[in-house]
């Protein structure tokens, strides 16, 4: 039994109980644009109360507002009973909900017009806002008066540029000039539900939409620790299609907009991140500052003292940063030389030396200290990329030299 299969069944369970019940929002917008479904959301008349006695398999995600996940052939569907929402409070959530048996009106406070339409089990649509025709023409247009929408929920202002950027559409014209009046309002929303918006913003097939409509409407005035950043490494954005991770897209918005490391590192901190993609990002700022890459002019890179120092995975992720800093030119950077040259490296890491730190505190006579790492890592370098050969007596013989040039 598929995913769409086991939607269908709750629907129709629902009906045979004698209420309505539709397919809704993302799922709808997704099937007429031909795109793939990821999660199908149902609404219904039915209330919380009637849901979860219909479906024992239940897990009750939301009831305040209405919302049921139901298990069905071992797929999770939330299930949700028409409501209008009252009274907004702090540009976020409504104060309360009440439940409506009228379709219409759940439609109604939804974001967008293309996210307020719903389909019966037959494939009718109930589209009482235009969404198909703006699904059409490639619009995102908001449901109702766009400023009054906006005052409700700041967090649309970001939705509406985040959809922007993963459908390729435009924002209509009153919609987009709602956004630059409203757009203060985002100070009101949390950083995590900034963060996750601009995360999907960055990792959609067209970022570089999303980061001109952030421009065009000033959308994050509000928010200083972010405005400076996308203003300057707007017209970089495209590239962004051309790394994998989102630590990767942060890093090259931030290189781009001529971040320090400590400055990556505070808009991480404002942002929430966690340590993990914090540590990520401010370690490919700092590789490409160190770097230094001009748009499209690509040059060489020492990979071996790269590799040495970060190891393979770290610079496999920094050789797809410079392919995107350099991609008008990639040929000149084929993925192949990374690869090659970690291949050609005799000796790949500090164990495969042929003497260990204990080894040349016993032969140099000194006692442990940040002297060892320093000369470890010369003696790896020395015998990677210069030819020393990985012997004890050659590896202690030059180890000695090193220390007395040191004047350890
Ligand atoms: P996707 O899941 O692909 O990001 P979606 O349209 O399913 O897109 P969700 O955030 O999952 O978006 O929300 C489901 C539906 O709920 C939306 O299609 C929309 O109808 C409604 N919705 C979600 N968030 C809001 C909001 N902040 N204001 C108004 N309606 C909303
Ligand atoms: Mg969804």
């Amino acid at each position: 039994m598929g995913y769409e299969q086991a939607a269908v069944r709750i629907i129709e369970k629902l009906e045979e109980h004698g209420f309505e019940a539709y397919f809704v929002g993302g799922c709808v917008r997704d099937w007429l644009l031909g795109r793939t479904v990821h999660d199908i959301d149902i609404c219904t008349n039915a209330h919380p109360g009637d849901v979860i006695s219909l479906f024992p398999d239940h897990v009750p995600t939301g009831l305040k507002h209405g919302t049921v996940s139901v298990k069905m052939d071992g797929y999770l569907f939330e299930v949700t009973t028409f409501r209008t929402e009252g009274k907004y409070e702090d540009y976020r959530r409504p104060a309360d909900v009440q439940f409506v048996s009228d379709l219409k009106l759940d439609l109604e406070r939804r974001d967008f017009t293309i996210n307020a339409m719903a389909m019966d089990r037959d494939r009718r649509l109930y589209d009482p806002f235009g969404g198909q025709q703006d699904a059409q023409q490639q619009l995102i247009r908001a449901v109702g008066e766009p400023g009054e929408r906006f005052r409700e929920d700041a967090l649309r202002l970001l939705r509406a540029a985040r959809f922007a950027a993963q459908l390729g559409f435009s924002i209509e014209e009153q919609t987009l000039h709602a956004m630059r009046t409203t757009a203060p309002l985002l100070a009101h929303i949390a950083v995590e539900r900034v963060r996750e918006e601009l995360n999907k913003l960055l990792n959609s097939p067209t970022p570089e939409r999303g980061c001109q409509i952030i421009q065009d409407t000033s959308l994050l005035l509000a928010l200083p620790g972010l405005q400076q950043l996308f203003a300057v490494s707007c017209p970089q954005a495209w590239r962004l299609v051309h790394v994998g991770s989102v630590a990767q897209k942060w890093a090259l918005l931030l290189y781009a907009a001529g971040y320090t490391c400590e400055q990556a590192r505070q808009v991480c901190l404002y942002l929430r991140m966690s340590k993990r993609e914090t540590e990520d990002m401010a370690l490919y700022v700092q590789m490409l500052r160190e770097i230094g890459p001009q748009w499209d002019r690509p040059a060489p890179v020492a990979w071996g003292t790269m590799l040495l120092r970060h190891g393979l995975p770290v610079c496999q992720q920094l050789h797809e940063l410079l392919r995107a800093c350099w991609w008008q030119r990639r040929s000149e950077c084929p993925s192949e030389e990374l690869m090659q040259t970690y291949e050609a490296l005799p000796v790949k890491s500090g164990k495969e030396l042929a003497i260990n730190g204990r080894d040349l505190q016993d032969e140099i006579g000194k006692k442990a200290g940040e002297w060892v790492a320093h000369v470890l890592h010369y003696l790896l370098e020395q015998t990677a990329l210069h030819g020393l050969p990985n012997t004890r007596e050659a590896l202690i013989e030059a180890a000695r030299k090193e220390v007395i040039r040191n004047e350890y």
